[in-house]
Formats: C-alpha cells, structure tokens, sequence
C-alpha cells in the first residue's frame, strides 16, 4: 500500500495526484505495489468537472424544451420540433450517465 496525494472537490468528486511514499513491502524494489493509500488531501471549494457538465446540460435541456413548447404553439415548426425532441432525448440520456457516473465515483471504495 503506496501513499498518493489526492484532490476531492466539494460535490465528493476526487482523484488521485502525485505518488508521494512507498510503503515497506516495496520499499527494496522501487515501484509501487499497486494499492493506493491517502497521503495528503486536497480540497478544492468549487464542484467538479462532471458537475460542471451536468449543468451545462441541464441549462441546455431547460433551453430545449422552452423552444419546443414556443414552436408547438407557433405551428408550422414540425421538422424543426423534431429534431428538437431528439436532441432533447439526446441529452437527458447524457445527463442521466454522468449522474451515474458521479454516483459511482463519489461512493467508491478507496
Ligand atoms: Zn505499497
Ligand atoms: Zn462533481
């Protein structure tokens, strides 16, 4: 078990940094023995990257669906509405992965 620096963001996103001590058993041999250990944390105050990208995706679904409802009431939008509604499909499933993806990073095993 090696110590490794690590950052962990405020929304509980985190990530390993700079390897920072070995542990005995590998001491004689000069590589790290695979399983990473806490040496030092980081706090960042601001949320993570995903986090960021989720919004993003969120502001532009929120965008999305106000136009579609403008549209159906404007009429004569039918292609338009169309591909809308599949961009709109587009990135609630996109959305829904980096949930799942964050869900599974913040409640790893370290
Ligand atoms: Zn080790
Ligand atoms: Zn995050």
């Amino acid at each position: 078990m090696c110590y490794f620096q690590q950052t962990r963001w405020s929304c509980g996103w985190w990530k390993w940094g700079h390897f920072k001590q070995q542990c005995s058993k590998e001491y004689r041999t000069g590589e790290t023995c695979g399983m990473k250990l806490v040496f030092e944390t980081t706090f960042e105050g601001d949320i993570c990257k995903v986090c960021k990208d989720i919004e993003k995706k969120q502001r532009k679904w929120n965008k999305l669906s106000s136009d579609i409802t403008r549209w159906r009431q404007e009429g004569n939008r039918k292609a338009t509405i169309e591909k809308a509604e599949k961009d709109l499909d587009d990135v609630e499933k996109s959305v829904l992965e980096l949930n799942e993806k964050h869900y599974q990073k913040v409640h790893e095993e370290i």
